[in-house]
């Protein structure tokens, strides 16, 4: 509460925090030691459906979120077929998550060459964001934009005061290092160089001071762009950055080789570059964590073959957002600190932070008990999304998730889903 951890007895009625009190009611639950803290909120997440289903759904997806702390999670407009990219794609998405809603989803809509005028449907409609990518996307229905796209784009967006969310990547030909053997993590690597990301960074942040649009960057991986995001927040420009878990939770130096695993884009850089990241985070540069949950069957994912070249690129990790981050950064920082980067800071960014992030009286009674110093490993077994396929399984941990409550109602419990379809639709009006 007010940014700092002290007892409190939190009272619900209706979904809602009516009362808070700075010391124990003799009916209230008593979480032990444990903390209670607003519950997460993961603000990148490719849950697929419809159309791509066997490769995560709502149903799946929003059960492991509820076991990984998270009680919001906003969705992409890729993969699922068809693509967010019209009102009527954002209806047919809606609809497919009905009645599997066990945490709350909000929705980003996408902008692909030609669907300009489809843009403020969608912002009516109700999505939190418009996500593009300045890169092949890895799907063939959700081409990539150039800045001419961009310069007609976001004019639409800023007089809509709608987000730009933008991949950046921006491929420049470069010796194929994949050509040689497509199994070796450092080819891999290789292959989308800082420079990719440097670039596309810098053009976003000279096409939001032209036009006034709000820019978020989504999963910084190179810590090189850092400073330029910093320069622009400094300039006072409307621009926001995320990195993801598994960018600062594992270090290339530690990824073995034919370990499809492991892929996602941009990819997972070396460990100094890593430590620059969480020092972003903690100084304001980078404004959250997301998890990029980006899941995919096993053969899709090159399991067997362990080629890097043709394998999906995405991770599957939203079940570990909280206990990845927080062994990642807990020698670096605080609870205090570290809690707004899951929570108070993406809820802000979604348009929620009037009613979602914080525990505070008014505010939704979304929040997660768990233990900060549990330390274990994590098995197939608990996994709740889709595919057991995560870089995350076999992987210890500090931090572990005891009950999550979505709007006032316990979720999870106990290593187990206890009640389903306590979530809702989180629409930007
Ligand atoms: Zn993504």
């Amino acid at each position: 509460m007010d940014g700092r951890l002290q007892p409190a007895t939190v009272c619900i009625e209706a979904g809602i925090i009516t009362e808070l009190h700075f010391l124990k009611l003799g009916e209230a639950e008593d979480t032990g030691n444990n903390i209670l803290m607003p519950g997460i909120i993961d603000a990148h997440v490719h849950i697929n459906e419809p159309g791509r289903t066997e490769w995560e759904g709502f149903d799946t997806g929003t059960q492991s979120a509820a076991a990984g702390g998270i009680t919001t999670l906003a969705d992409m407009p890729l993969n699922a077929t068809p693509v967010t990219t019209s009102e009527n794609a954002f209806r047919q998405k809606m609809e497919a998550s009905k009645n599997n809603l066990h945490v709350n989803v909000g929705f980003y809509g996408g902008l692909v060459p030609g669907n300009i005028h489809e843009l403020e449907g969608l912002i009516r409609a109700g999505v939190l964001g418009i996500k593009c990518f300045l890169t092949h996307s890895g799907i063939d229905d959700f081409p990539n934009v150039t800045e001419a796209d961009l310069e007609l784009a976001m004019p639409v967006l800023a007089r809509n005061n709608t987000v730009l969310l933008a991949h950046c990547e921006l491929d420049a030909p470069q010796p194929d290092s994949l050509s040689g053997d497509p199994t070796r993590y450092s080819a891999y690597l290789a292959s989308r160089p800082k420079q990719w990301e440097n670039e596309a960074v810098a053009l976003l942040i000279k096409l939001c001071r032209k036009h006034k649009c709000a820019v978020h960057i989504v999963h910084v991986s190179s810590a090189e762009s850092l400073v330029q995001i910093a320069a622009a927040k400094e300039e006072g420009l409307p621009i926001t950055a995320e990195t993801c878990a598994h960018y600062i939770y594992f270090n290339a130096e530690d990824i073995p080789d034919a370990s499809c695993i492991y892929k996602c884009a941009p990819p997972i850089r070396e460990k100094e570059n890593n430590r620059l990241l969480k020092q972003a985070l903690l100084n304001g540069v980078l404004d959250f964590i997301a998890t990029d949950h980006s899941p995919a069957p096993p053969a899709i994912k090159e399991i067997e073959s362990g080629n890097l070249q043709k394998a999906w690129g995405g991770i599957a990790g939203l079940q570990f957002l909280l206990p990845a981050s927080w062994t990642a950064m807990k020698d670096l920082s605080s609870l205090d600190k570290f809690i707004p980067l899951l929570t108070e800071h993406p809820a802000k960014f979604i348009g929620a932070g009037m009613k979602k992030g914080r525990i505070a009286v008014e505010y939704d009674a979304d929040l997660v008990v768990w233990n900060p110093d549990q330390y274990w490993r994590s098995v197939k077994e608990n996994i709740l999304f889709r595919h057991k396929i995560s870089p995350y399984i076999g992987k210890d941990f500090f931090g572990a998730v005891q009950q999550t409550i979505v709007n006032g109602i316990t979720v999870y419990q106990n290593n187990s889903i206890i009640q389903k379809n306590a979530g809702q639709w989180l629409l930007h009006r």
